[in-house]
């Protein structure tokens, strides 16, 4: 059945917690409603389950008002499964599933043997027929969850609304509970909708999305439409990363530090970091979470390090792809170079293409800049060039200090800029490092 909200509002008492939401879910779709704490998707679903009576607009389930609704019509068309629906008593799972029946029996009826068999089947369906004659009490979360869907199917409705049906449940029970969901949308034709708060899970399951901020529809329909970066962060007010899920390409969401300090801050001691292949990513972020301007080049576009660069907001000098450090880029590495109170050198690999790169290096330290050179591995192995790589770097560890890994570095670091207020988040984090 194809629910349709049009214009909807809410009201407590003075305050406006639904304002204008119009959308609508087909049957066989599973929509999931996400947005920040207090964005009011608990109160959107209470309006959809007729828990409360909305103060504007209409909500139509099957073309029916959802007023019109009899009590016991409404019950065998919508189940609702709510945030952590608690059975003190000690009932059987069968007992409890036999419950979503009730719209179905006359005042003093008993169940009939076909409703022992919608509630074999509802057992059946979320995997629990195997807990029948357990106690509820003694289940554990994720039993619990599918039980209590249970019981909403063997009221054999055609909608089925959900508030946060996996909130409190490990990554495993997430995914089965909503493989269960989607199952029933996409097999069983189920009118879905449910309140999701973990991104990554509501962009893998849903069809589509319903974004709500303070009462409004930012944005709704597909997950790629729905889960921008822009969007996410207007709403989250948090900087992310969205990139294709590896396998089904639907969005997935990481978190990115907020932006980079203000380089004016006398405090701020700036790095520059050469890296490139992998190298230099967790230097960048760790040297950048220690409250150092950390800033790069050159790198390539689309090299790991320098997605890197770009995700942690850092300022980075970019070549083109494949191709050769250019001297203007060269002279633009060297500027912004100059501008930082130290170098760093992670483990590059050592081609033709970047050997301007390690002279940047010998620059820094010719002009009196320390140069850290990490090495771990003997750079042999990542020398393309057949020996001028490394003769270069030999150049660059004479005149620079060599780093024997990313400890080491931090608490050279640590030991070279000691001041500043910024600093306390660092020491600890190299402690913490050398402790282990
Ligand atoms: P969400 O589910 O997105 O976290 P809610 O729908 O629970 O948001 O809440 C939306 C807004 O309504 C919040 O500002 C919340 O404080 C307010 N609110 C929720 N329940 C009540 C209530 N019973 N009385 C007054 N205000 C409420």
């Amino acid at each position: 059945m194809k629910i349709e909200i049009q214009n909807l509002s809410f009201q407590y008492g003075s305050h406006q917690v639904l304002d204008g939401v119009t959308f609508s879910v087909s049957p066989g779709k599973f929509v999931g409603i996400i947005g920040p704490n207090g964005s009011g998707k608990t109160t959107l679903l209470k309006v959809l389950s007729r828990i409360l009576q909305p103060t504007g607009g209409s909500v139509t389930i099957g073309g029916q008002p959802l007023a019109q609704f009899t009590q016991k019509e409404l019950a065998r068309t919508m189940a609702v499964v709510s945030q952590d629906t608690n059975i003190g008593y000690q009932f059987t799972v069968e007992d409890v599933v036999l419950m979503g029946r009730a719209p179905y029996l006359g005042r003093f009826q008993s169940e009939s043997l076909e409703d022992y068999e919608i509630v074999r089947q509802a057992l059946e369906v979320t995997g629990c027929s195997h807990l029948r004659e357990r106690s509820i009490t003694e289940l554990s979360g994720g039993e619990r969850q599918r039980v209590i869907i249970a019981r909403a199917l063997a009221q054999q409705p055609k909608v089925l609304l959900l508030d946060e049906p996996t909130s409190h449940l490990d990554i495993g029970y997430q995914q089965e509970i909503l493989d269960l969901v989607k199952r029933l949308s996409t097999v069983e034709g189920l009118t879905v909708v449910a309140v999701l708060h973990d991104l990554n899970l509501a962009a893998y399951f849903c069809h589509e999305l319903v974004l709500l901020h303070r009462g409004r529809i930012v944005a709704c329909g597909q997950p790629t439409e729905v889960l921008t970066a822009d969007n996410i962060e207007k709403v989250y007010a948090t900087r992310v990363l969205v990139t294709p899920h590896p396998v089904f390409g639907t969005p997935q969401i990481s978190l990115l530090p907020g932006t980079q300090t203000d380089n004016n801050n006398s405090e701020t001691y700036r790095i520059h970091v050469i890296a490139g292949g992998g190298s230099g990513g967790e230097i960048m972020r760790d040297l950048r979470d220690a409250g150092f301007m950390v800033t790069a080049g050159v790198l390539s576009v689309g090299d790991s390090d320098w997605e890197a660069a770009r995700a942690l907001n850092i300022p980075v000098v970019s070549e083109a792809p494949f191709s050769p450090v250019s001297a203007e880029r060269h002279q633009e590495n060297l500027a912004l170079l100059a501008t930082a109170q130290a170098v760093v050198l992670a483990e590059i690999p050592l081609g033709h293409g970047n050997l301007l790169n390690l002279e940047a290096a010998l620059q820094a330290a010719a002009d009196g800049k320390p140069v850290y050179v990490i090495e771990e591995k003997p750079a042999q192995k990542r020398d393309f060039t057949g020996g001028p790589g490394q003769l270069l770097l030999t150049k660059v560890k004479q005149q620079g200090q060599l780093i024997r890994d990313k400890t080491a570095l931090y608490r050279a670091l640590a030991e070279r800029f000691p001041s500043g207020g910024k600093f306390d988040d660092f020491t600890d984090l190299t402690r913490a490092a050398v402790d282990q």
